[in-house]
Parts: C-alpha cells; structure tokens; sequence
C-alpha cells in the first residue's frame, strides 16, 4: 500500500514538473499525450487495479452508465467495442473486421484525428451509448476472450479513405442490401455506398414483424407538437410511405400533416430497421410492421461479414467489400503523418 501511494505520488510530481516544461502553445497531440497519463493515477488510487499499459493512443470515453469520463488505451477500447457490440460466437475473422471498424470510428470522432468527439458529451471523444457512438464494456471478463483476441489480432489497424480513418459505420443485419449513407443520414459519404449483403438470411432479426395498437402508435408522437393529427380520420390514412431507396428503406414518411424522415419514424416506434411495410387492420385498430434487417443499414453488416467470414474470406476482404475504395493500415503511420504535417 505504501509502496502504490509513493509510485502514486511520485508520477504526480513528474506529471507536475513536466507541466512547466510544456510549449506554451502545446499542440492538441502533445495535450492528449500528457493527459493520457493521469487515468492510470485515478486508477490506483480506485480500488487499487493494476494500471494498464499505456504507452500508445488512448481515448476519453464518456462512460454513460457510470456517469464517469475515463481514458482508456485504444486496444483495450476496441477490445471492449467488440465485447459490447457483436456476437461472441461469430467467426474470428468477423470479429476482427469489426475490431478494425470499431477502432476506425472511434478515432474518427477523436480529437486526435480533428475529430468532433461525442456529440452529446464535447469533453469525451466518444461515449459507451450504441445510439449515440459505439457500445463498450470492460473486456475483462472470459467470455469476452474472442474480443480481445480480434483486437490483439488487427492490433492498431484501421479502415482509411484518402489517409483519414473512415466513419466506420456497422450494423447487425442489413436484410439483403446495405445503404448509401445519404439515404439514412444527411451526408453522402463516397465509401458509405450500398452493396449486395447475400448470406444474412439466419439471422434472427432478417424479417421481423411487429403488431401495434394504434394507441400506442400515437402515443409514440404525442409529445412531438411538430406533428399534427388530422381530426376525425382514421390513424390509417394520416400515415402514409411517401419515398423509399431503391433497397426499399423509408426516407419519408407523411404524418397527418407532418412529414418526417424513415429514420425519425423508425426511433419513434423502435423498429428494427426503416425496410418495413404497415398494414392497418382497422376493425381490431391494429397496425403491423414488416421489417428487414436490423439496424440503419450503412457502411458493414455484422450478419453480411459473418457470412463472409464462413466462407473463407478475410478481414480485410470483408472490410474492403462493405467500405468503397478504402484501405486498412496502421493507425500509427497516419497519427506521425499528421503530427508531422501540424509542424
Ligand atoms: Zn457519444
């Protein structure tokens, strides 16, 4: 005990002093670089955990059950993305496409690519939330040995389109056919293109269907006053599919009087995917959904790789299919690369 509160204190007074020796105007790569070493100090002084290694990138995630912003080393954090975000029993190269996704987005988002971070927390380059930026748990349990195992396995490699990481977009089922990222999200990107995902037909979430009492179906938009109702028509015919892709998602829907995107209507009734058709059975006041697929449906399918994967395909193979003309390389070269160029 003695001998971690000396170590403790020691690396306050080298954090201290190094303070002192900083430019005046340190570089946001030479602040990220200082500030990484601070968490292993909160660390110990919590409950006294081994600190880990910490001598490459490392992230300030937003932990959103915990309320708490920790820093954590890029690899355990991939580790962890996977760990939260994929079935644990799905091929290894599966999971190692999607470790070389998650760590790709994630430093995307970091400042240290001039990223904007989390949108719902500025101080965090990204947050524990799937809705918002990728799901994570502490890969430090058994049953996550195959996370860890990808990232080990793709250790530092990331997804890049003109030597940027790419906003590695995935999902779990995109029912048949990715997306174009326009079609879901307000951006075009070149390499968030839909393709052909043959091969997703097991999953559990590849048609799906939903049946809803037209009570609860406007409930769901009662607290939106954008939306407005038309008096004394039937729910039936103020909901109307005004536009779908050519994969057959919902860009608009008209509400009444109010016309909102697939993507809003799909939040708003929680369903699987904006693929869906509605059938209205008056008479019982009932409406069912027909889903496909699950999830927005851009950039990779974690059901498509799967099968991918099954068939003897590569990481890389599965990341270059669902990506358009992007490359996979080390996330190290790049960082020096744009250190260099700051300069
Ligand atoms: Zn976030």
């Amino acid at each position: 005990m003695k001998k971690s509160l000396y170590a403790v204190l020691s690396l306050m007074v080298v954090v201290l002093l190094s303070a002192f020796f900083l430019p005046e105007h340190a570089g946001e790569q030479t602040e990220k670089r200082f500030f990484g070493a601070l968490p292993s100090l909160f660390y110990m002084e919590n409950g006294g955990e081994e600190a880990p290694e910490n001598d490459g990138i490392t992230l300030d995630v937003y932990l959103t059950e915990e309320g708490k912003l920790r820093s954590i080393p890029l690899e355990e954090y991939t580790a962890g993305v996977v760990a939260a975000e994929t079935p644990m029993n799905y091929h290894a190269e599966a999971l190692n496409a999607q470790a070389v996704a998650a760590r790709s987005y994630a430093l995307y988002k970091s400042k240290w690519y001039s990223g904007e971070g989390c949108l719902s927390h500025p101080e965090a380059d990204v947050c524990s939330s799937p809705g918002c930026c990728q799901g994570y748990v502490p890969p430090d349990d058994d049953i996550y040995k195959n996370a860890i195992k990808a990232a080990k396995d793709t250790e530092n490699l990331i997804v890049t389109f003109r030597n940027h990481p790419i906003r590695a977009l995935y999902h779990a089922c995109s029912g048949g056919h990715t997306e174009n990222a326009e079609n879901v999200f307000s951006e075009a990107l070149a390499y968030l293109r839909g393709v052909p995902s043959p091969g997703e037909e097991g999953h559990l979430r590849y048609e799906n269907s939903v049946k809803m009492h037209i009570s609860e179906l406007e409930e769901a938009f009662l607290g939106d006053e954008n939306i407005i109702f038309l008096m004394d028509y039937p729910v039936s015919e103020q909901i109307e599919i005004l536009s779908q892709s050519d994969t057959g998602r919902v860009m608009d829907v008209r509400i009444g009087l109010t016309k909102i995107s697939g993507t809003e209507f799909r939040q708003k009734l929680n369903l699987d995917s904006t693929n869906f058709l509605m059938e209205f059975n008056d008479e019982e006041a009932i409406v069912t959904f027909l889903t496909k697929g699950y999830g927005h449906g851009v950039g990779l399918s974690q059901a498509g790789a799967q099968a991918m994967a099954l068939e003897g395909k590569t990481f890389e193979e599965i990341l270059s299919y669902y990506y358009s003309g992007v490359s996979v390389q080390s996330a190290d070269a790049i960082i020096e690369k744009e250190v260099v160029s700051k300069a």
